[in-house]
């Protein structure tokens, strides 16, 4: 995953601070196992369901999601029919043009005929100040579902105002995104995204099954008590 960024940074895909958000996710991830706990496991079935059944899901992506799974996420878009937005929180045209042609080169790899916005943003997300407010009218603006893995908690709580129903992917329960969003996976973005794409559809669990502070709660305890004895029974 580290060489995956360290390409990525080469490819002026990332912002300065994509390690340091990676550095935190691998904490949280070590806390909790490097594995997919149950709660974690249930919410993907809740996000995957409500991904399947909205009326215009869209995947929000930015520079650390297509560094760590681009081809993840277009898999998904194509099972989901649905676009991928490059949304970024650092803006600039460099960064925007690097992974917009990264994700269509992995697109025509793997043969896939997925929409890719975020080239036209004309359309702003309302309560965010600045570039990170551009979205596209047709992508984010337009969309009742959003996919928004390692999202920040500003703009997941500016994605709530709007009636979004946001699903978020982040390894820390305590960060603001996964507190805010609607529907949050605490789980590390690959290993769900692998998950989501090899899940049995039939009889996936609603919305209306899923409870946010419980699931948050959940993944605190896994923490707590994978740390309580960890080292008495050596
Ligand atoms: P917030 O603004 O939501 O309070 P933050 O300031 O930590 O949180 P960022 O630095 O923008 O937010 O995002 C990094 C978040 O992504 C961290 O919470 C980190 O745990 C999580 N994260 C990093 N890498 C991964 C990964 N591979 N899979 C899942 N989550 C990850």
């Amino acid at each position: 995953m580290r060489h995956r960024l360290e390409t990525a940074a080469k490819k002026g895909m990332l912002a300065d601070s994509a390690m340091i958000a990676h550095g935190r996710g691998e904490a949280y991830d070590y806390l909790l196992g490097e594995r997919t706990i149950p709660s974690a496991h249930f919410a993907t079935q809740v996000a995957l369901h409500t991904l399947k059944n909205a009326q215009h899901p869209v995947l929000s992506v930015n520079g650390n999601v297509v560094a760590l799974a681009g081809d993840e996420i277009l898999l998904l878009a194509d099972q989901i029919k649905c676009p991928i937005e490059v949304n970024i929180f650092y803006r600039t045209p460099e960064r925007m043009d690097a992974l917009l042609s990264d994700l269509n080169e992995r697109k025509q790899r793997l043969g896939l005929d997925v929409d890719i916005l975020g080239s036209h943003p004309d359309a702003s997300i309302p309560g965010l100040k600045g570039p990170r407010a551009k979205c596209e009218s047709r992508g984010i603006l337009a969309s009742d579902v959003l996919l928004v893995p390692l999202e920040d908690g500003d703009r997941c709580e500016a994605l709530v105002a709007m009636g979004k129903t946001v699903i978020v992917i982040d390894l820390n329960p305590l960060s603001r995104s996964a507190q805010r969003g609607t529907i949050t996976i605490v789980d590390e973005l690959s290993r769900c995204l692998e998950n989501m794409l090899s899940m049995e559809t039939n009889g996936l669990p609603t919305a209306s099954e899923y409870h946010h502070s419980e699931t948050l709660q959940a993944a605190l305890n896994e923490i707590v008590n994978g740390m309580k004895n960890k080292f008495s029974s050596e």
